[in-house]
């Protein structure tokens, strides 16, 4: 994968720095280091597939693919006709990495946690600006990533999601007894389609200037 375009800023928000933080260049070139050693070794892949939306009483939500209720979520797909369900994976390749320097250096493991991270949500960010072009093109316009587990969207939804992308069989993934996916850098999400001319940040909400928009995201 091409590493170049994963934030470093991001990076070492995962690692806990904040913004007034002095960054030693030491952690600096431990962090291109990780980059560079997850960068040989991961796979990324994706898959989306449209469902037709549902929207009942009381936040239910009917997506064809799963069933659930939750208000957060309901908030974010209002107006929308259709959603998109999607799944990510970096593959085993990178858990074997982290895994590899969990025994040998913690600290290094430690930075690989963080940049993976990074790099499996730069490369949703990617495949979603592709989409979010496509469905444009013909007057679709899509809502936000919004992954199972995030604000009262049920984790358990997670189960549904993958099935309905055959995402075991296609991508590899699956998920423990606490609904934790395997490779880890995985990723599920719905994004609401919807008719309104909505130019949503890919990045999500919290990037996105407009504060007062009736289906921003919370938690
Ligand atoms: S706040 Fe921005 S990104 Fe979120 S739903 Fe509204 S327009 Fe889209």
């Amino acid at each position: 994968m091409d590493i170049s375009a994963v934030s470093r800023k991001e990076v070492l928000r995962y690692l806990g720095y904040k913004g007034t933080m002095e960054i030693q260049g030491a952690v600096e070139d431990e962090v291109e280091a990780c980059l560079e050693l997850l960068g040989q070794k991961a796979e990324p892949k994706h898959l989306v597939r449209s469902f037709p939306l549902r929207l009942g009483t009381e936040y239910e939500i009917d997506c064809g693919c799963f069933c659930t209720r939750s208000k957060n979520l309901s908030k974010n797909l209002q107006e929308c006709e259709m959603v998109l369900v999607f799944a990510a994976t970096l593959g085993l390749g990178t858990d074997y990495v982290i895994q590899k320097y969990n025994h040998l250096q913690m600290s290094r493991a430690v930075i690989l946690q963080a940049a993976a991270t990074a790099m499996i949500e730069e490369y949703c960010d990617q495949v979603c600006r592709e989409l979010k072009e496509r469905y444009e093109a013909g007057e679709w316009y899509l809502r936000p990533r919004f992954s199972p587990g995030y604000g009262d969207f049920p984790l358990e939804c997670q189960s549904s999601l993958l099935d309905g992308l055959e995402a075991g069989k296609r991508l590899g993934i699956r998920l423990t007894s606490g609904c934790l996916m395997m490779p880890s850098k995985s990723v599920t999400a719905v994004m609401g389609l919807s008719r309104k001319p909505y130019r949503c940040e890919v990045k999500g909400c919290e990037a996105c200037g407009k504060t007062d928009c009736a289906y921003r995201r919370e938690t």
